[in-house]
Protein backbone atom coordinates (compact mmCIF):
# COMPACT_ATOMS: atom_id res chain seq x y z
CA UNK A 1 0.00 0.00 0.00
CA UNK A 2 2.56 2.72 0.70
CA UNK A 3 4.56 1.64 -1.99
CA UNK A 4 1.99 1.84 -4.45
CA UNK A 5 1.47 5.61 -3.10
CA UNK A 6 5.11 6.10 -3.49
CA UNK A 7 5.34 5.13 -6.94
CA UNK A 8 2.33 7.29 -8.31
CA UNK A 9 3.40 10.19 -6.51
CA UNK A 10 5.74 11.50 -9.25
CA UNK A 11 2.90 10.39 -12.27
CA UNK A 12 0.44 12.71 -10.30
CA UNK A 13 2.47 15.59 -10.08
CA UNK A 14 3.37 15.28 -14.01
CA UNK A 15 -0.18 15.24 -15.03
CA UNK A 16 -1.27 18.12 -12.65
CA UNK A 17 1.54 20.14 -14.72
CA UNK A 18 0.33 19.72 -18.01
CA UNK A 19 -0.71 22.58 -19.50
CA UNK A 20 -2.96 24.91 -17.97
CA UNK A 21 -6.16 24.88 -20.46
CA UNK A 22 -9.39 27.08 -19.12
CA UNK A 23 -11.87 24.21 -19.05
CA UNK A 24 -14.92 24.43 -21.36
CA UNK A 25 -17.86 26.15 -19.68
CA UNK A 26 -20.62 24.40 -20.42
CA UNK A 27 -24.81 25.21 -19.91
CA UNK A 28 -27.51 23.09 -19.20
CA UNK A 29 -31.07 24.47 -19.19
CA UNK A 30 -31.97 22.58 -15.53
CA UNK A 31 -31.04 20.31 -12.88
CA UNK A 32 -31.41 17.03 -14.07
CA UNK A 33 -29.33 17.66 -17.45
CA UNK A 34 -26.82 19.34 -15.36
CA UNK A 35 -26.12 16.15 -13.77
CA UNK A 36 -26.03 13.98 -16.21
CA UNK A 37 -23.68 16.16 -18.02
CA UNK A 38 -21.64 16.68 -14.58
CA UNK A 39 -21.55 12.68 -14.19
CA UNK A 40 -19.37 12.69 -17.68
CA UNK A 41 -17.62 16.02 -17.82
CA UNK A 42 -16.68 15.79 -14.20
CA UNK A 43 -13.77 17.96 -13.09
CA UNK A 44 -13.14 18.81 -16.72
CA UNK A 45 -16.02 21.16 -17.28
CA UNK A 46 -17.08 24.28 -15.86
CA UNK A 47 -21.23 23.80 -15.41
CA UNK A 48 -23.64 25.81 -14.55
CA UNK A 49 -27.56 24.73 -14.47
CA UNK A 50 -29.81 27.49 -15.61
CA UNK A 51 -33.00 26.14 -13.15
CA UNK A 52 -31.88 24.86 -10.39
CA UNK A 53 -33.09 22.33 -7.69
CA UNK A 54 -36.90 22.79 -7.13
CA UNK A 55 -37.19 24.63 -9.77
CA UNK A 56 -39.93 24.76 -12.28
CA UNK A 57 -38.29 24.87 -15.54
CA UNK A 58 -41.83 25.03 -17.32
CA UNK A 59 -42.30 28.96 -18.28
CA UNK A 60 -39.09 29.46 -16.51
CA UNK A 61 -37.97 33.44 -16.21
CA UNK A 62 -34.68 34.11 -17.07
CA UNK A 63 -32.62 36.33 -15.39
CA UNK A 64 -29.38 38.88 -16.78
CA UNK A 65 -27.26 36.64 -15.05
CA UNK A 66 -28.81 33.29 -16.96
CA UNK A 67 -28.07 35.54 -20.48
CA UNK A 68 -24.57 36.73 -19.08
CA UNK A 69 -23.61 33.63 -18.60
CA UNK A 70 -24.83 32.19 -22.25
CA UNK A 71 -22.86 33.95 -23.60
CA UNK A 72 -19.52 33.23 -22.41
CA UNK A 73 -20.51 29.75 -22.70
CA UNK A 74 -18.72 27.25 -25.42
CA UNK A 75 -21.36 24.64 -24.90
CA UNK A 76 -25.30 24.77 -24.37
CA UNK A 77 -27.43 21.66 -23.56
CA UNK A 78 -31.10 21.63 -23.44
CA UNK A 79 -33.68 18.70 -23.31
CA UNK A 80 -35.58 19.93 -26.34
CA UNK A 81 -39.10 18.46 -26.91
CA UNK A 82 -40.52 21.97 -26.45
CA UNK A 83 -39.17 22.00 -22.55
CA UNK A 84 -37.31 25.57 -22.78
CA UNK A 85 -39.21 28.10 -24.67
CA UNK A 86 -37.76 30.33 -23.04
CA UNK A 87 -34.03 28.99 -23.40
CA UNK A 88 -34.51 29.17 -27.10
CA UNK A 89 -35.83 33.04 -27.18
CA UNK A 90 -32.54 33.40 -24.37
CA UNK A 91 -30.33 32.17 -27.16
CA UNK A 92 -31.28 34.54 -30.30
CA UNK A 93 -31.64 37.39 -28.21
CA UNK A 94 -28.27 36.95 -26.68
CA UNK A 95 -26.59 36.15 -30.07
CA UNK A 96 -24.99 33.52 -28.79
CA UNK A 97 -22.48 31.38 -31.35
CA UNK A 98 -21.07 28.42 -29.01
CA UNK A 99 -22.58 25.05 -29.37
CA UNK A 100 -25.82 23.79 -28.80
CA UNK A 101 -26.84 20.45 -27.94
CA UNK A 102 -30.30 18.65 -27.52
CA UNK A 103 -30.12 15.81 -25.06
CA UNK A 104 -33.54 14.64 -26.65
CA UNK A 105 -32.30 14.37 -29.94
CA UNK A 106 -33.16 10.82 -31.59
CA UNK A 107 -35.86 10.04 -29.65
CA UNK A 108 -39.19 9.55 -31.16
CA UNK A 109 -41.26 11.54 -28.55
CA UNK A 110 -44.94 10.37 -27.01
CA UNK A 111 -47.83 13.56 -28.28
CA UNK A 112 -50.12 14.49 -26.18
CA UNK A 113 -52.66 16.95 -25.90
CA UNK A 114 -51.38 20.70 -25.70
CA UNK A 115 -53.71 21.40 -22.37
CA UNK A 116 -54.54 18.16 -21.31
CA UNK A 117 -55.47 14.39 -21.30
CA UNK A 118 -58.69 15.00 -20.06
CA UNK A 119 -59.62 17.38 -22.26
CA UNK A 120 -63.44 18.03 -22.74
CA UNK A 121 -64.95 21.50 -23.85
CA UNK A 122 -64.39 23.51 -20.12
CA UNK A 123 -61.74 25.39 -20.77
CA UNK A 124 -62.18 26.84 -17.67
CA UNK A 125 -61.51 30.68 -18.38
CA UNK A 126 -57.50 29.87 -17.56
CA UNK A 127 -56.66 32.31 -20.16
CA UNK A 128 -54.61 30.09 -23.07
CA UNK A 129 -55.66 30.25 -26.66
CA UNK A 130 -57.42 27.37 -27.92
CA UNK A 131 -57.75 26.65 -31.16
CA UNK A 132 -61.60 24.90 -31.49
CA UNK A 133 -61.72 24.53 -35.38
CA UNK A 134 -58.90 21.54 -35.05
CA UNK A 135 -59.81 20.46 -32.39
CA UNK A 136 -56.78 19.68 -29.25
CA UNK A 137 -53.85 20.61 -30.42
CA UNK A 138 -51.09 17.88 -30.20
CA UNK A 139 -47.40 18.46 -28.91
CA UNK A 140 -44.70 16.63 -27.91
CA UNK A 141 -44.36 15.40 -24.52
CA UNK A 142 -40.87 16.73 -23.17
CA UNK A 143 -40.42 14.76 -20.10
CA UNK A 144 -38.30 12.16 -21.71
CA UNK A 145 -35.25 11.68 -19.16
CA UNK A 146 -37.79 10.20 -16.91
CA UNK A 147 -37.34 6.55 -18.67
CA UNK A 148 -34.06 5.31 -17.91
CA UNK A 149 -33.56 3.61 -21.27
CA UNK A 150 -34.36 6.66 -23.03
CA UNK A 151 -31.67 8.37 -20.47
CA UNK A 152 -28.91 6.19 -22.50
CA UNK A 153 -29.82 9.00 -25.86
CA UNK A 154 -29.42 11.74 -23.58
CA UNK A 155 -25.63 10.24 -22.46
CA UNK A 156 -24.84 10.00 -25.76
CA UNK A 157 -25.95 13.39 -27.62
CA UNK A 158 -24.19 14.47 -24.30
CA UNK A 159 -21.04 12.86 -24.48
CA UNK A 160 -20.69 13.65 -28.33
CA UNK A 161 -21.47 17.36 -27.70
CA UNK A 162 -18.49 17.66 -24.74
CA UNK A 163 -16.38 15.64 -26.94
CA UNK A 164 -16.88 18.24 -29.55
CA UNK A 165 -16.01 20.99 -27.60
CA UNK A 166 -13.17 19.91 -26.18
CA UNK A 167 -11.67 16.98 -27.96
CA UNK A 168 -8.35 16.77 -25.73
CA UNK A 169 -10.77 15.00 -22.78
CA UNK A 170 -12.53 12.61 -25.37
CA UNK A 171 -10.53 9.46 -23.54
CA UNK A 172 -11.72 11.37 -20.08
CA UNK A 173 -15.79 11.79 -21.32
CA UNK A 174 -16.33 8.41 -22.59
CA UNK A 175 -14.72 6.65 -19.68
CA UNK A 176 -17.20 8.39 -17.64
CA UNK A 177 -20.21 8.10 -19.92
CA UNK A 178 -19.20 4.18 -20.35
CA UNK A 179 -19.20 3.73 -16.33
CA UNK A 180 -22.61 6.11 -16.18
CA UNK A 181 -24.10 4.27 -18.95
CA UNK A 182 -23.91 0.88 -16.96
CA UNK A 183 -24.90 2.65 -13.63
CA UNK A 184 -28.20 3.77 -15.61
CA UNK A 185 -28.86 0.17 -16.54
CA UNK A 186 -28.49 -1.66 -13.75
CA UNK A 187 -30.75 0.92 -12.20
CA UNK A 188 -33.53 0.44 -15.35
CA UNK A 189 -33.35 -3.29 -13.73
CA UNK A 190 -33.69 -2.21 -10.97
CA UNK A 191 -37.14 -0.33 -10.65
CA UNK A 192 -38.45 -3.16 -13.31
CA UNK A 193 -37.75 -5.39 -10.27
CA UNK A 194 -39.28 -3.24 -7.68
CA UNK A 195 -42.08 -2.27 -9.88
CA UNK A 196 -42.95 -6.41 -10.03
CA UNK A 197 -43.14 -6.41 -6.71
CA UNK A 198 -46.63 -4.20 -6.72
CA UNK A 199 -49.53 -5.90 -7.65
CA UNK A 200 -50.43 -4.81 -11.82
CA UNK A 201 -53.98 -3.39 -10.74
CA UNK A 202 -52.38 -1.58 -7.89
CA UNK A 203 -49.58 -0.24 -10.39
CA UNK A 204 -51.58 3.78 -10.76
CA UNK A 205 -50.36 7.11 -9.37
CA UNK A 206 -51.60 10.72 -8.95
CA UNK A 207 -49.50 13.38 -9.63
CA UNK A 208 -49.47 17.02 -9.85
CA UNK A 209 -48.94 17.37 -14.00
CA UNK A 210 -48.02 14.89 -16.59
CA UNK A 211 -44.52 14.64 -16.14
CA UNK A 212 -44.24 10.49 -15.58
CA UNK A 213 -45.54 9.23 -19.33
CA UNK A 214 -42.59 8.07 -20.08
CA UNK A 215 -42.22 6.46 -17.05
CA UNK A 216 -45.26 4.91 -17.28
CA UNK A 217 -44.56 3.62 -20.37
CA UNK A 218 -41.51 2.28 -19.61
CA UNK A 219 -42.32 1.04 -15.98
CA UNK A 220 -45.84 -0.11 -16.38
CA UNK A 221 -47.56 2.30 -14.27
CA UNK A 222 -50.71 4.37 -14.89
CA UNK A 223 -50.42 7.88 -14.04
CA UNK A 224 -52.89 10.42 -13.72
CA UNK A 225 -52.32 14.39 -13.51
CA UNK A 226 -55.01 17.39 -12.78
CA UNK A 227 -52.27 19.40 -15.08
CA UNK A 228 -50.99 18.78 -18.28
CA UNK A 229 -47.72 18.42 -19.57
CA UNK A 230 -46.87 21.59 -18.69
CA UNK A 231 -47.44 23.61 -15.33
CA UNK A 232 -48.21 26.83 -17.55
CA UNK A 233 -51.98 25.97 -17.62
CA UNK A 234 -54.12 25.66 -14.60
CA UNK A 235 -56.46 22.71 -14.68
CA UNK A 236 -60.36 23.43 -14.82
CA UNK A 237 -62.78 22.70 -12.20
CA UNK A 238 -64.66 20.49 -14.36
CA UNK A 239 -61.34 18.59 -15.29
CA UNK A 240 -60.42 18.57 -11.43
CA UNK A 241 -64.16 17.02 -10.70
CA UNK A 242 -63.35 14.21 -13.59
CA UNK A 243 -60.14 13.02 -12.39
CA UNK A 244 -61.40 13.28 -8.55
CA UNK A 245 -64.70 10.69 -10.19
CA UNK A 246 -61.98 8.81 -11.58
CA UNK A 247 -59.40 8.24 -8.60
CA UNK A 248 -62.79 7.25 -6.65
CA UNK A 249 -64.13 4.91 -9.28
CA UNK A 250 -60.85 3.19 -9.50
CA UNK A 251 -59.78 3.29 -5.70
CA UNK A 252 -56.80 5.14 -6.45
CA UNK A 253 -55.19 5.85 -3.17
CA UNK A 254 -51.24 6.65 -3.92
CA UNK A 255 -51.64 10.40 -4.21
CA UNK A 256 -47.72 12.24 -4.57
CA UNK A 257 -46.73 16.16 -4.64
CA UNK A 258 -43.93 16.79 -6.91
CA UNK A 259 -41.01 19.16 -5.69
CA UNK A 260 -41.61 22.10 -8.38
CA UNK A 261 -45.45 22.37 -8.82
CA UNK A 262 -48.30 24.42 -7.02
CA UNK A 263 -49.63 21.71 -4.66
CA UNK A 264 -53.06 23.78 -4.22
CA UNK A 265 -54.86 21.37 -6.87
CA UNK A 266 -53.53 18.23 -5.97
CA UNK A 267 -54.10 19.42 -1.99
CA UNK A 268 -58.17 19.75 -3.26
CA UNK A 269 -58.06 16.74 -4.43
CA UNK A 270 -56.57 14.88 -1.48
CA UNK A 271 -59.58 16.73 0.79
CA UNK A 272 -62.55 15.99 -1.89
CA UNK A 273 -61.25 12.09 -2.05
CA UNK A 274 -60.26 11.68 1.68
CA UNK A 275 -56.70 10.41 0.55
CA UNK A 276 -53.47 11.73 2.08
CA UNK A 277 -50.81 13.34 -0.12
CA UNK A 278 -47.87 10.10 0.48
CA UNK A 279 -44.69 11.93 0.03
CA UNK A 280 -43.22 14.43 -2.68
CA UNK A 281 -41.92 12.64 -6.05
CA UNK A 282 -39.35 14.59 -8.25
CA UNK A 283 -40.60 15.09 -11.68
CA UNK A 284 -38.83 18.08 -13.48
CA UNK A 285 -36.26 18.83 -10.91
CA UNK A 286 -33.57 17.56 -8.66
CA UNK A 287 -33.71 18.07 -4.81
CA UNK A 288 -30.55 20.66 -3.56
CA UNK A 289 -27.43 18.31 -2.33
CA UNK A 290 -29.24 17.93 1.33
CA UNK A 291 -32.72 16.76 -0.06
CA UNK A 292 -33.30 13.04 -1.29
CA UNK A 293 -32.69 13.66 -4.89
CA UNK A 294 -29.47 15.70 -5.85
CA UNK A 295 -28.52 13.39 -8.69
CA UNK A 296 -30.10 11.47 -11.35
CA UNK A 297 -29.82 7.99 -10.25
CA UNK A 298 -31.25 9.28 -6.10
CA UNK A 299 -33.68 10.90 -7.99
CA UNK A 300 -34.76 7.37 -9.70
CA UNK A 301 -34.29 5.62 -6.11
CA UNK A 302 -36.34 7.85 -4.36
CA UNK A 303 -39.42 8.13 -6.59
CA UNK A 304 -39.65 4.11 -7.23
CA UNK A 305 -39.10 3.48 -3.26
CA UNK A 306 -41.69 5.86 -2.55
CA UNK A 307 -43.98 4.99 -5.26
CA UNK A 308 -43.87 1.18 -4.51
CA UNK A 309 -44.31 1.23 -1.04
CA UNK A 310 -47.08 3.07 -1.37
CA UNK A 311 -48.89 1.18 -3.52
CA UNK A 312 -47.82 -1.88 -2.01
CA UNK A 313 -49.56 -0.94 1.51
CA UNK A 314 -52.70 -0.24 -0.54
CA UNK A 315 -53.11 -3.48 -1.13
CA UNK A 316 -53.12 -4.26 2.89
ZN1 LIG B 1 -43.05 18.94 -16.50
Amino acid sequence: MLRRTVLSAPLILLARRAPAQQPPSVIASFSILADMTRQVGGDRITLRAIVGPDQDAHGFQPKPSDAAALTNAALVIRNGLGFEGWLDRMIRSSGYKGALVTATDGIVPRMMEAHHHHHGHDHGGAGRRHNHSVGPRRVPDPHAWQDLGLAQRYLHNITAGLIAADPGNEAHYRRNAEAYAARLMALDQWVRAEVAKVPAARRKIVTSHDAFGYFGEAYGIRFLAPQGVSTEAEPSAAEVGRLIRQIKAENITALFMENMSNPATLQRIAQETGLRVRGRLFADALSSEAGPAPTYEAMFRHNIALMVLTMREDTA
